[in-house]
Formats: structure tokens, sequence, C-alpha cells
């Protein structure tokens, strides 16, 4: 390491710019924002300096520099852009030991400054040591999107409550929880443990409930990547892809509880009571579900037996099959005079079609997105018909929607059984049922036949 990072307080002390153009201003600045006692030195100063420095206490003066004027300043900074003038600053500040920098030369300089991001109290820092300034700047604005602009607020109130958690919580692997639990929503600049929690069990678990979306990775929202990543437990469906699980913790533990071929899933009460006996331990759990945990996810009933026992729980949407499924075949689900509602519904209930009133549903035109529905398809066309649907409906079959081994199948409400049957199709898959089909069709100029092969 070339040099070493450290944070000094000039919190009234006396530094000293040596130049007074844009560059000087700059630095001026920044040295006012923490506190500084800021001296200027030049024959002359910027139109912008001199009103800001009369406004800001700061103490111009108006001739060149002379090597005396480095004493008793705790940092010197030479601006002037006339390499002679920085040199004779930098050998002045070096003699009496009193730290330098030169800007843009780092041969010059004791200290380089970093690129800052400033939530005070907390202050990011990022130095190339002058050897890339443009990607240290670069880092710096990758850096600054992540962080939320309240993450000061969260600083200040942690170290407002540093006194009372010392006092209150005196075994030092409970106030590291403490604190691990008051910053698990860092990323969303709020502070994961309400100061009413505080007397409560250091251990107090807490559970995210978390839609994985559809399938394809890219697709995950930046809090559903993030609660991965912070999770010491993921509790997982079979739909949940590989892909998405590659962005857990190396040491997290990933427990699936899907049903895949040839052995039974947990049954819910199993699951409900494994998600306790996670987070009864203090740890942070996942409990990872496709798409969207409220959209025939079951997150309702995982959310209201974790709540009943005094967990804390947090969902997090996740884009559902049928928005998914429906980007991934260009079908628009609503389209101005086509169509003006969806409705979202499950072809299954206890193995069999649901009992919904088909008539009002067929009446509304709405489109229709089924999931869970390859198994009852002809039961669906046969009560949608009966209901008055108009048999030449366009229907769109969706199979792995927005992975790679996504499928699509198209045809007519009137064909519906066969189609899955003669395409072997396979859940899960998604059933569109509208005339938004043809709409998406004709975006590219074929018939609804078509749409599998163009998109
Ligand atoms: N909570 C999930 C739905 C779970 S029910 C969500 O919001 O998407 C499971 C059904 O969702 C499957 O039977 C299928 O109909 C649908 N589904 C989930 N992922 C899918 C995908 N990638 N492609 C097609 N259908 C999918």
């Amino acid at each position: 390491m070339r040099y070493l990072p450290l944070f000094r307080d000039i919190d009234g002390r006396d530094c000293l710019v040596v130049g007074g153009g844009t560059v000087a201003f700059r630095k001026v600045r920044l040295l006012l924002r923490a506190g500084g006692r800021v001296v200027v030195i030049a024959p002359s100063v910027s139109d912008k300096l001199l009103p800001f420095g009369e406004t800001n206490n700061i103490e111009l003066i108006f001739r060149p520099f002379e090597a005396d004027d480095v004493a008793g300043r705790v940092l010197v900074i030479a601006a002037t852009g006339d390499r002679a003038v920085n040199a004779a600053v930098s050998a002045a500040a070096r003699k009496i030991g009193v730290p330098v920098n030169v800007v843009d030369d780092a041969t010059l300089s004791d200290v380089v400054m970093p690129a800052i991001i400033d939530r005070n109290p907390l202050i990011v820092a990022i130095s190339s040591g002058g050897a890339a300034p443009v990607l240290a700047r670069n880092i710096r604005a990758a850096i600054e999107a992540m962080l939320p602009a309240n993450l000061g607020r969260l600083a200040e109130t942690a170290q407002s409550l540093r006194a009372q958690v010392r006092q209150r919580l005196t075994d030092p692997v409970k106030r590291l929880r403490f604190w691990e639990h008051y910053f698990l929503g860092w990323r969303s600049g709020a502070a994961g443990i309400a100061i009413e929690e505080f007397g409560r069990p250091a251990n107090d678990g807490q559970v995210a409930i978390v839609g994985a979306g559809p399938g394809d990775p890219d697709l995950l929202t930046l809090k559903a990547l993030q609660r991965l990543q912070d999770a010491d437990v993921i509790i997982h469906d079979r739909l949940v892809g590989p892909g998405i699980l590659d962005y857990a913790r190396r040491d997290a533990d990933l427990i699936n509880v899907g049903k895949t071929p040839g052995r039974h899933g947990h049954s819910q009460d199993e699951i409900n009571a494994l998600l306790a006996h996670h987070a009864g331990q203090g740890k942070r759990v996942v409990r990872l579900k496709g798409g969207d945990p409220f959209i025939f996810g079951r997150g309702g009933e995982e959310q209201a037996y974790l709540k009943a026992r005094g967990f804390r729980v947090e969902i997090v949407p996740g884009i559902t099959a049928a928005l998914g499924c429906a980007s991934a075949g260009g079908i628009p689900l609503t389209h101005r005079g086509t169509a003006q509602a969806v409705t979202l519904l499950t072809g299954t209930a206890g193995g069999n079609l649901p009992d919904l009133d088909w008539t009002a549903i067929a009446a509304t035109k709405a489109t229709l997105a089924v999931y869970m529905g390859v198994g009852t398809a002809g039961a669906l066309r046969d009560n949608l018909i009966a209901a008055g649907a108009d048999p030449a409906t366009p229907v769109a079959i969706i199979e792995n929607g927005t992975l790679e081994s996504e499928r699509i199948t198209t045809g007519q409400l009137h064909e519906l059984a066969a189609l899955v049957e003669s395409n072997a199709v396979r859940a899960p898959a998604l059933l569109i049922i509208g005339e938004v089909v043809a709409v998406a069709a004709a975006a590219v100029g074929s018939t609804p036949a078509d749409l599998a092969l163009v998109s």
C-alpha cells in the first residue's frame, strides 16, 4: 500500500490554500465543509472566490506565497497551476513537516485527496494514489448509486444510541447482534430494529418473504438481491432457479422445500415450522418464492403464521409469472381498444379447476392469465366456452417463461387441451387467453400461430 488512508480532524484548525483560481476555490469549499479555518494566499483571486471568501470568514491575503506561510498549518494545499510556485510550497511544507497536497502532482504531495462520498458522519473515500483519478471518480459514482441518501441520518441515530446500548446490553456478543440487526436495512436507509424493540432479546428473528421473479436472475429486484446476499438461511421453492441461488452467500444455509419428482415437498405446516425455527435462532431468514410471494404463493399464510408468533416479517415483491411470461411473448396484458382488464387466476384448486363464476369471467373480455392450468386445460376450455367465450379466442401457452428453456405455443381456445397434449407442455407454464395474443402477433406482422417462432 503506497498511502495510508486516514481521516484528519481539521475542525477549527488553520489550513492554507495557495492559489486563487477555480481549483483553489473547490479546495477551499472542501476544507470549509470539514470545519477548517481557511487562509488563501494568492496575488489575486477569482470572481467567485472573492465574495465567497468574504461571506465565509476566509482570510484572503493578496500577495505571492512566501516560505514562512506554511508555519502553524495542519494542512497546506497548493493549487496555483504554476509548477515552480507549487514546488516552493511543497518544499517549504516538507521542511517543517506540515502535510502538503499539490493538486494533480503526486510527486510534490505528501497527502493525496480522495474522491469522496459524503453521507456525514459516514464518509467513503476512494483513492488511486494519483495513478488514475478518473477511475477513482467512476468508482465513486458506482458506490454513490448504491448508498441511500439518508445513510448519514442512520449513522447519526446509531451514534446517539451507542451509550444506551452499551449500558443495556453488557454482553459484547449480544451488542454485536443488536448492531447487526440495527443495520440490516442499511441499503434502504432504514434502521433494522426500531428503538422500541430495544428491550427485546438480541436473538429476535426476522423473515423476509421474497419474490424471486419468473426465473431470469436479472429480473430480481435490487431489494431481493440485497436480502439474498444478507441471508443466513434461505428456504426456497423448487421453481427458484439455480442462477438466482448463486447470489446467496457461500456460507448461507440453502433449504429446498419444493416438490421434486419422486420426493414429496414439505407441507405448509412443516415450512412454517422451519421458518420459525431458524428465525427464532436470530438468523436472517429469507423465504424465497418464484414470482411474487402474494400471487398464488402462500406468502399471506406464512406472513400470518410468523406475525402471530411475534416475528418481524418483510415482504419483498417479485415479478409475477403473468408479467414475466407476457413480456417474454411480447403480449400486452391490456391493450387500448382490445383488453381493458386482466384477470389472474389459478387453474387448480385442490386438484381441480376452481369453482369460479365463469359467466362473469367470460363476460368481462378481460385477458386471462391462468397459473397452474396445464392439468385442467380441458375443463378450463369447456367452462369458458359454455359461459359464452368465443371458441376462436387466441391463446398462448408459455412454458419456462424468461428462462433459456422458454417455449411459446399459440392457438385458439377450442384447441387448448389439444395444444397442451400435442406439444407435451410441462409445468411451469402460464396460459394467456384473450385477443391481446393476436395483438402481439400483429405487432410483428404474423399470425398468432407464428408467435412462438418470432418471440
Ligand atoms: N408466486 C408465483 C406463482 C406460483 S404458482 C408467481 O407470482 O409467479 C406456480 C405457477 O406459476 C406455475 O404452475 C405456472 O403456472 C406459473 N409460473 C411460475 N413461473 C413460471 C414461468 N417461468 N413460466 C411460466 N409459468 C410460470
